[in-house]
C-alpha cells in the first residue's frame, strides 16, 4: 500500500531540542491550502491510501487540517495526524479538537511524547489528549521517543500508570538532535530494514524516506524531485524502482554496510538512520554501491 508523510507546514509553536523536522533555525514554510487539496486529489489518483500529516505541528492549522482530512475521507484515504498535544492543556480544551477531527474523518491521532517535549508540553496534556480520544472513539497511540537512557524510566512509568497505549521509538540523531551524546547501544546484530515511507515537504520536494532522509545534504540520496516538475506517480515509481532503496527495504542497512566494508562490531554501534547516513551521505561510498547494484550487491544474499 502506498503511504506518505505529508508536511503541510514546518511551523511549530515549541522548539524541542531533539526535533528532526526542523534544523536550528525554523523556516516556517507552509503550503497553500488550495494547492494542498489539489495535491491530495493527485495522491488519491496515484493510489496513495494512507497520509500522515506531520512535520512542524499540524494542529496549529486545525481548520485547514480538518478540510484536508475531510477530503482524504472522500477519497478513501486513511489519515493520521502527528501532534505534540499542545492543545490539550485541560480536558475541556482537548474537547475542542478531538471531536472536530473525528467528525471530519481522522483515522488516528499519534501523540508525541518524550523528555524533550516535556520541557515545552506538560505530560498532563498527553493524558488529556489520549483520554479525549478514548472518550470520542478516535484511535490514538503515543509515540514515546527515547534514547533508552534511565532518564526516561519515570516517563514510561507515567504512561503505564495512566493506562495509555504507547510505543517506544528511538530518537533520530539528525536535525537538532545531531549534537546529542549517544548512549552506548546493547543490542543484537539487527538487519535494520526500513520500509521507507516517502515524505512530501512543504516546498513540494518529495523524499524517498520520511525521517532523516531530507538531511542527506552531501548526496541528496533520498530526494526524488519536486512535484511541480514531475507527477507524484512518476516520483513514487522512481522510488519503488530504485535498486538501492529496494535493498534498504529488503536486504537491510546492516548487510549493505557489511558489503561496503564496515566491521560487524562497528555496525552494531550505529543506530539505523546513522548507519544509513554513513552509507549514503558519502559521495564515494554511494558511487561504489551504485556500481555494485547489479553485480556484487545482487550476489550478496544468503
Ligand atoms: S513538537 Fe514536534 S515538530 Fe515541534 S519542535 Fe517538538 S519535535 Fe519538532
Ligand atoms: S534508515 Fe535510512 S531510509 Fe530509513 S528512515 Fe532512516 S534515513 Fe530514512
Amino acid at each position: 500500500m502506498r503511504k506518505i508523510a505529508f508536511g503541510y507546514s514546518t511551523r511549530c509553536n515549541v522548539q524541542c531540542e531533539h526535533c528532526v523536522a526542523t534544523d536550528s533555525i525554523a523556516d516556517n514554510i507552509k503550503m497553500d491550502l488550495t494547492q494542498a487539496k489539489e495535491i491530495i486529489a493527485d495522491m488519491a489518483a496515484a493510489q496513495i491510501r494512507g497520509i500522515s500529516f506531520t512535520a512542524g505541528e499540524p494542529l496549529l492549522y486545525v481548520d485547514d487540517l480538518s478540510e484536508l482530512i475531510g477530503l482524504c475521507r472522500q477519497h478513501g484515504i486513511y489519515t493520521r495526524v502527528v501532534t505534540s498535544g499542545f492543545w490539550a492543556k485541560t480536558p475541556d480544551l482537548a474537547d475542542r479538537y478531538v471531536p472536530v477531527l473525528k467528525e471530519h474523518g481522522l483515522s488516528q491521532l499519534r501523540i508525541s511524547f518524550s523528555r524533550w517535549h516535556q520541557k515545552n508540553i506538560p505530560r498532563e496534556n498527553i493524558r488529556n489528549a489520549a483520554q479525549c480520544c478514548k472518550k470520542h472513539g478516535l484511535d490514538y497511540f503515543i509515540s514515546f521517543v527515547t534514547d533508552f537512557s534511565s532518564e526516561d524510566d519515570a516517563l514510561e512509568e507515567y504512561l503505564r500508570e495512566s493506562k495509555l497505549r504507547f510505543f517506544p521509538e528511538p530518537v533520530i540523531f539528525s536535525g537538532r538532535a545531531q549534537s546529542f551524546d549517544r548512549p552506548v547501544l546493547r543490542t543484537d546484530y539487527q538487519a535494520n530494514r526500513c520500509p521507507m515511507n516517502p515524505y512530501l515537504a512543504p516546498n513540494l520536494d518529495l523524499y524517498g524516506c520520511c525521517d532523516a532522509g531530507s538531511h542527506f545534504t552531501k548526496t541528496n540520496f533520498f530526494r526524488l524531485g519536486n512535484i511541480q516538475e514531475s507527477s507524484i506517480e512518476q516520483l513514487l515509481r522512481q522510488s519503488e524502482a530504485n535498486p538501492l532503496y529496494n535493498y534498504i527495504r529488503t536486504m537491510g542497512i546492516s548487510t549493505l554496510a557489511s558489503f561496503a566494508g564496515f566491521r560487524a562490531r562497528d555496525i552494531i554501534q550505529y543506530r539505523k538512520c546513522e548507519l544509513c547516513e554513513e552509507l549514503f551521505n558519502s559521495l564515494d561510498r554511494l558511487k561504489m554501491l551504485q556500481q555494485e547494484v547489479d553485480s556484487g550487491l545482487a550476489a550478496w544474499a544468503r
